[in-house]
């Protein structure tokens, strides 16, 4: 049986064959797949998470992992973030002022940890250079090995239950991506900074908490897959698939690309991504 880095490998060589607006992305994915998967293979958890702990933080409405929690082997962090940094130039995914920012951060292990310190622990916030939507997407590629590792280790052992916040069970994070389940129609929400997933309300806004009906609502495609639940209170939009509506697997980072046309749609109606925020936390 194929693993879910296969089927992911897979589907973007299909993509890149489709030589379509998604190839040169999924170019840009097949190369920064395997760099994931082997800074994956090389992480250890010293200290792997015990069903004791993890209750203990549940109970306590914490996220699972703070910043200084997190197992990190920083040579295999730096050595990522520069190839991130290439791969990123290369396929003009950041533009020279952005770039240049992050060049700053790669020499530089305090620069370095000092940016990824913050980059976990405060939204990233909408500014009109946008270096900070850059620097995120930069540490989330390179973070995303070792937060998936952790997610893993704890998701096995977690209550879905008990949860049910906005945030994200493993690293405190909103969610930049939705699903319904094949079940029952449960509302999944899925982590923009670590891919967790985790069980959330379906008519609540998970940006800002609202749960009047007469200012939520969602848009759909013609085929139903596609959801884009938007809030009329604080003006932020999720995108979703319902996946009751497919026989097909669907695999959540290939979707973020894959609806990208979504985005602009929706934003041009003047709602904004609710896992950026328009001001830092106070
Ligand atoms: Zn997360
Ligand atoms: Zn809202």
């Amino acid at each position: 049986m194929l693993s879910l880095e296969d089927k992911f490998l897979q589907r973007l060589q299909e993509l890149v064959m489709r030589g379509d607006d998604f190839s040169r992305v999924a170019e840009f994915y097949q190369q920064v797949a395997p760099l994931q998967v082997e800074a994956k293979s090389r992480l250890e958890l010293k200290r792997p998470p015990t069903s004791s702990a993890i209750k203990k933080k549940l109970e306590a409405d914490k996220a699972q992992v703070t910043f200084e929690g997190l197992a990190i082997d920083w040579l295999v962090v730096r050595d990522l973030f520069s190839r991130m940094l290439h791969l990123l130039a290369d396929y003009k995914i950041v533009d020279d002022a952005q770039l240049g920012k992050l060049k700053e951060l790669a020499p530089d292990p305090a620069l370095l940890k000092r940016a990824a310190r913050k980059w976990y622990k405060q939204p990233v916030v909408e500014c009109s250079n946008s270096v900070e939507v850059a620097i995120a997407i930069a540490l989330r590629l390179t973070f995303l090995p070792c937060l998936v590792k952790h997610s893993e280790a704890i998701m096995s052992m977690f209550d879905q239950e008990r949860w049910r916040r906005s945030s994200c069970p493993i690293c405190g994070g909103k969610a930049d991506f939705a699903f319904l389940n094949k079940e029952n129609g449960a509302r999944w929400l899925v982590c923009w900074r670590c891919d967790t997933q985790w069980l959330f309300q379906r008519l609540v806004c998970p940006y800002c908490g609202n749960d009047d009906q007469k200012s939520l609502a969602y848009f759909t495609d013609d085929n139903n897959l596609y959801r884009l639940y938007v809030c009329d209170v604080c003006h932020s939009y999720l995108k979703c698939i319902d996946l009751r509506q497919t026989e097909e697997e669907i695999l959540f980072p290939l979707e973020r690309i894959l609806t990208v046309g979504q985005d602009s749609q929706i934003q041009e109606k003047g709602y904004k991504p609710g896992w950026i925020a328009s001001t830092p936390d106070r």
